[in-house]
């Protein structure tokens, strides 16, 4: 399976900022065999998806509502990111989770609508460091798949372990290892068949010097990165570091 790399910008990036840093990517880019998204925020995605049009690169959002449209003060609809250019949509990070109370269950209506929308979802699962610090890992994450997947799924999976986001603290390998197993196990029970084709990325402090050895993992089909994805030259090493599938 070829391996996708994603860039989180997060609320970072100026709009001309943006445009540079989307740029940079797409002069580094020439030659790499893993699929490449950047996810700016969403004020700027169509000035972004306009710098990278004629390019392989992709965009995405990093959230969108459950709904269409509607009274919904402050919000963004899948449709708003689809006609903006965007193709992917980033779903239930921590970071949402945590700050805005977002449940299983209201990532699965998120996915949903994203979907319909067009847009393929990357759906964040990953215990915090207080759940793993209890042996939880596994019981949060199976929790988090079960509750935040619709039926039938076609989007990307990443895990995420909170405590390895924005930390510089990476999973074990072996974790990694264990963890990305144990999410393939859940997707197959899940789906069937089509779960042993859906990408499960990991995320939390990829960097251009540990991206190759976490990108050999089996069953890692790529990563979500976080601030490494500021700066394009880091980003673009790390998807060098990445396999063809
Ligand atoms: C993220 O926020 O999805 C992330 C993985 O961040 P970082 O790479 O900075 O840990």
């Amino acid at each position: 399976m070829r391996q996708l790399i994603a860039g989180n910008w997060k609320m970072h990036c100026l709009a001309s900022e943006a445009v540079a840093l989307a740029q940079g990517v797409a002069a580094g880019a020439q030659g790499i065999a893993a699929e490449l998204l950047v996810c700016p925020t969403a004020l700027h995605v169509a000035a972004v998806a306009q710098a990278l049009a004629g390019t392989s690169i992709a965009v995405g959002g990093q959230d969108c509502h459950q709904a269409r449209q509607g009274a919904h003060t402050g919000d963004i609809s899948g449709p708003m990111l689809r006609d903006a250019g965007a193709t992917w949509v980033i779903l239930g990070h921590s970071e949402r989770r945590q700050n805005h109370d977002e449940t299983d269950e209201l990532i699965r209506e998120k996915t949903l609508a994203a979907v319909e929308a067009g847009l393929t979802p990357i759906v964040c699962v990953g215990e915090t460091g207080d759940q793993r610090a209890g042996g939880q890992e596994t019981e949060v994450v199976g929790w988090q798949l079960a509750g935040s997947l619709p039926k039938p799924f076609s989007g990307v999976v990443a895990y995420e372990p909170v405590w390895a986001i924005g930390t510089g603290k990476t999973a074990t390998d072996a974790d990694v290892a264990t963890m990305h197993g144990f999410i393939r196990e859940e997707l197959v029970r899940q789906f069937g068949d089509a779960g042993r084709t859906i990408r499960i990325l990991y995320g939390g402090s990829v960097r251009p010097a540990n991206a190759a050895a976490l990108l050999a993992i089996p069953e890692v089909g790529g990563a979500l990165v976080g601030g490494a994805s500021l700066n394009a030259q880091d980003f673009v090493a790390i998807a060098r570091a990445a396999q063809a599938g």
